[in-house]
């Protein structure tokens, strides 16, 4: 098996490092990622710079002001030959969980790497230790992979909790939850007197109900969550034609 690895904590960050040396043990891993952090890029590409790339001596390669898609972009298109089986995302430090999965570079990699027309995982630790067991669970499920095809042209999105893994009571397959708006801004003078802001941290849990990644994580499940890229709201669709048709909007031009 033929496995690209990016992340979006940078080439760095111990969650690839990990998971890269239990990956190695049965795969071939080409390493493609960001040379610095770049959580909350999403699925932004680097459209107005060039890119320009560091090839380590272990043949690990960084993308110097990459973008998580940016690196899988260029991974399946051109750094890796012959070309992988899957593109695997992590580990994240931190989850992605309910609307995270909008604004988060990991599950993006992965996104690009469905994009162009492979399997994907995205995987993302809930905390920032028990990185060994984000990376145990990664194997088994590529292992499953391996010995049983998934079918079903979907990213999965895994999420797993910051426990030693004989405490991880098992698998869930879950749905995505979804948080309150996040509000915090963190503002500070800078030493000539400006205001400078940080985003604050995402909002509290709203829909963390049963079936939820929320719920699977909280008590001691690894969640996977089968995610799509078609943002249409189906059950909206009627709703908003029946409005243009009565606001009439079309005729005020
Ligand atoms: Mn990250």
């Amino acid at each position: 098996m033929r496995i690209l690895l990016s992340n979006d904590d940078g080439i760095h960050a111990p969650g690839i490092q990990v998971l890269a040396s239990a990956l190695r043990e049965f795969a071939e891993v080409q390493i493609v990622a960001p040379d610095h952090n770049r959580s909350g890029a999403s699925n932004s590409l680097t459209l107005e710079t060039p890119l320009r790339t560091f090839v380590y001596p272990d043949g690990d390669i960084a993308v110097q002001m990459g973008t998580p898609t940016d690196c899988v972009y260029l991974g399946v298109n051109v750094l890796m030959r012959p070309k992988p089986d899957i593109v695997i995302s992590g580990i994240n430090a931190g989850a992605n969980l309910g609307d995270d999965v909008i604004y988060s570079g990991t599950v993006a990699a992965a996104m690009e790497g469905r994009h162009l027309g492979l399997p994907a995982l995205a995987v993302s630790l809930d905390g920032h230790q028990h990185y060994n067991t984000a990376a145990v669970v990664t194997c088994s499920l590529l292992r499953a992979l391996q010995r049983e095809p998934l079918r079903t042209g979907r990213i999965l999105n895994v999420n797993v909790p910051d426990l030693p893994l004989d405490k991880i009571k098992g698998i869930r397959v879950t749905r995505c939850g979804s948080r309150y708006p996040a509000d915090k801004v963190i503002s500070q003078q800078d030493p000539r007197g400006h205001t400078l802001y940080w985003i604050g941290p995402p909002g509290e849990q709203f829909d963390a109900g049963p079936d939820t990644d929320f719920a699977a994580v909280e008590e001691g499940y690894v969640s996977v969550t089968a995610l799509h890229v078609d943002l249409t709201a189906h059950g909206a669709q009627d709703v908003v034609a029946h409005w243009l048709t009565k606001t009439e909007v079309n005729k005020e031009w």
